[in-house]
């Protein structure tokens, strides 16, 4: 069936003009995807040129909807659908002058021709869409893996397969698993959880959300667990039955509810029909302003290959605020705005239950594999003063350049003020800033919302002083190493705290009486431990000024515990009180 043939307001192909001869402003911009990046181009290019004529066409019913909330929507923590659209095509043509059309897909692009083939996903009907040009946010697929029964597993990526689940949690099933522990299976098993339902999550992987690093990520588990949420890592799901997953070992997992959220993958189907290059990460190729190797076709968002801030390399970061922050940079393009470059830095973070984590630019993991020399510090602050009330404590990993001091990247879990501190890490990143420059932030603080030294402060003293070789520190996966070649392990924390949980082998010297205890040991290196690492600097130092040769755990207890569940794969080890 046929719609006919639209072409933009007498130029194109029809007037026989070749496209090198067009207009320099468009006369029109077909954007495919309704949603971060293709709405974020299309109001941008509004603002900037009202006389384009702006066309958005959208394969869902909706556009403009917060995909980010669609987990909390099934939860109930949303309860009206309706909140979850943020835009209508009504509004959009009454603000901005925007024709939108939803329920209508593209399914071909001439990109010679400068035309397009849409398709009601109503009824069928197809007509072309001829264009000056084109941006392409078609976003990014879930990858299903072929195992058998995957076919009824949901994916959670649009408010539609959102009303799914949503149906079939009011079903009240009795068990869900979820698989993969990504950001949205996360989520999405927290909100499971909220509906009443016993929760699985399964990760071929050997932790839960792999943008962090283990002993951080351990801390996510065990507060899944803490809520009733049972994980299952290291183990991969190899067929799905009628009400339960079966994994690689054997053993089988209820689930009445099967949700699917192992990742995502760049939606490249248009641009290979319109034959516009591919990266080899798989990503669409473009260049800083979002232009692909067809100068018409511009291409942002999830579907789009990055360039990474750390490494300057290409990477794959299916981000909304990257998303948007290219469809605006498209758009400026478009609009004869040429902009720097903005490279990914890949800032992330998730809700879990009563705990928050982020993070942002590369974790170990990452730089070990590439080979890059990297130093790293850990602390556990308080979120504000403590005599305040209500103050909360995170962990916090900063990553930094051995020789320079660049920052790497940096995580953080806890609970109040995470999202804060990873925020001005994020911005000290992009900034290029050194991780000793972190010292002399001057952040606002009063005692509700942080500490005279605020804990990235803390960071920058922490990396300023290994910086500057005033003092170093032992990583817990060395300290086996250390005490095998004779040096002393000594915990200067309090009597009760030692007796609460140690470190195995490790002498208690407070310390408050280092000074007069010290004799008992011997005369050979030693290495030094406290709960969060604050008391083993300032014992270290004192160590040092004597003249013995010591050095102190970083992080402290709490970091070899989180450390140690990670080798023993029991993330039960940190599930309060014990913790
Ligand atoms: C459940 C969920 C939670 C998320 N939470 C977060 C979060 O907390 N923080 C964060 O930063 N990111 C989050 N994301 C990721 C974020 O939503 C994406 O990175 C962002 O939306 C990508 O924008 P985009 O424009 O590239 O693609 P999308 O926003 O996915 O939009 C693409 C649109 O294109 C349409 N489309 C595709 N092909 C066609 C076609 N041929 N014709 C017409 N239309 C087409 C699709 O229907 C879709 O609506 C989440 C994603 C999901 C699914």
């Amino acid at each position: 069936m046929s719609m006919g043939t639209e072409n933009p307001g007498g130029t194109g192909e029809q007037d026989g003009r070749s496209p090198a001869a067009r207009p320099e402003a468009p006369r029109r911009v077909l954007v495919v995807g309704g949603v971060a990046g293709g709405m974020s181009a299309a109001t941008r290019l509004r603002r900037l040129d009202e006389t384009a004529e702006i066309i958005v066409v959208e394969r869902s019913g909706h556009v403009s909807y917060a995909n980010c909330g669609l987990p909390y929507f099934v939860g109930g923590v949303i309860e009206d659908e309706d909140d979850l659209l943020l835009q209508t095509p009504e509004r959009l043509l009454e603000r901005f002058r925007l024709d939108v059309r939803v329920d209508t897909e593209v399914i071909g692009i001439d990109a010679v021709a400068h035309v397009a083939t849409v398709r009601s996903t109503l009824d069928g009907t197809e007509a072309e869409l001829g264009y000056d040009k084109l941006i392409l946010s078609p976003g990014a697929v879930p990858v299903r893996p072929a195992i058998p029964g995957f076919d009824r597993v949901r994916s959670l990526r649009t408010v539609e397969d959102a009303s799914r689940l949503f149906d079939d949690v009011a079903a009240a099933p009795r068990s869900a698993v979820v698989i993969g522990a990504g950001f949205i299976g996360i989520e999405t098993a927290e909100n499971l959880r909220h509906a009443g339902i016993d929760v699985t999550v399964v990760e071929a992987a050997d932790q839960v959300l792999t943008p962090l690093d283990s002993e951080m990520a351990v801390l996510v588990e065990a507060e899944l667990l803490t809520h009733g949420v049972r994980i299952e890592t290291g183990v991969a799901v190899t067929e799905v039955t009628g009400s339960a997953v079966v994994l690689a070992d054997g053993r089988s997992i209820p689930g009445e509810l099967v949700v699917g959220s192992i990742g995502v993958r760049p939606d490249t189907r248009l641009a290979l029909m319109a034959g516009i290059d591919i990266a080899p990460s798989g990503g669409i190729a473009v260049t800083g302003s979002g232009q692909t190797s067809h100068p018409d076709i511009y291409a942002v968002g999830d579907a789009v290959e990055k360039v990474d801030s750390v490494g300057g390399g290409h990477s794959l970061v299916a981000l909304a605020n990257v998303a948007n922050r290219q469809g605006r940079r498209a758009a400026d393009h478009i609009a004869g705005l040429d902009r720097p470059p903005a490279p990914s830095i890949g800032s992330a973070i998730v809700k879990v239950f009563t705990c928050t984590a982020a993070m942002t630019g590369w974790n170990e993991t990452r730089l070990r594999a590439a080979g890059r020399p990297y130093r790293c510090i850990h602390s556990h602050p308080m979120s504000h003063a403590t005599y305040y009330p209500g103050a909360e404590q995170m962990s916090l990993k900063l990553i930094f350049d051995p020789l320079d001091g660049t920052i790497l990247g940096a995580q953080a879990v806890g609970g109040a003020g995470v999202d804060k501190r990873i925020d001005v890490l994020a911005t000290a990143l992009s900034a290029g800033m050194h991780a000793s420059a972190l010292a002399d932030l001057e952040l606002a603080y009063a005692p509700p919302f942080s500490s005279a030294k605020d804990p990235v402060n803390m960071l920058g003293y922490m990396a300023e002083n290994i910086l500057s070789g005033e003092c170093d520190v032992i990583e817990p996966d060395e300290l086996a190493k250390l005490v095998d070649a004779g040096w002393t392990l000594v915990d200067v924390r309090t009597p009760s705290e030692h007796a609460a949980g140690s470190i195995p082998g490790s002498v208690n010297l407070p310390l408050e009486t280092l000074r007069e205890d010290l004799a008992s040991l011997g005369s050979g290196p030693i290495a030094v431990y406290c709960q969060v690492g604050q008391r083993g600097h300032t014992a270290t130092e004192y160590l040092h000024r004597i003249g013995r040769e010591a050095r102190n755990l970083d992080g402290g207890y709490r970091t070899w515990l989180a450390a140690e569940a990670v080798r023993r794969g029991d993330a039960g080890l940190l599930v309060r009180p014990a913790w």
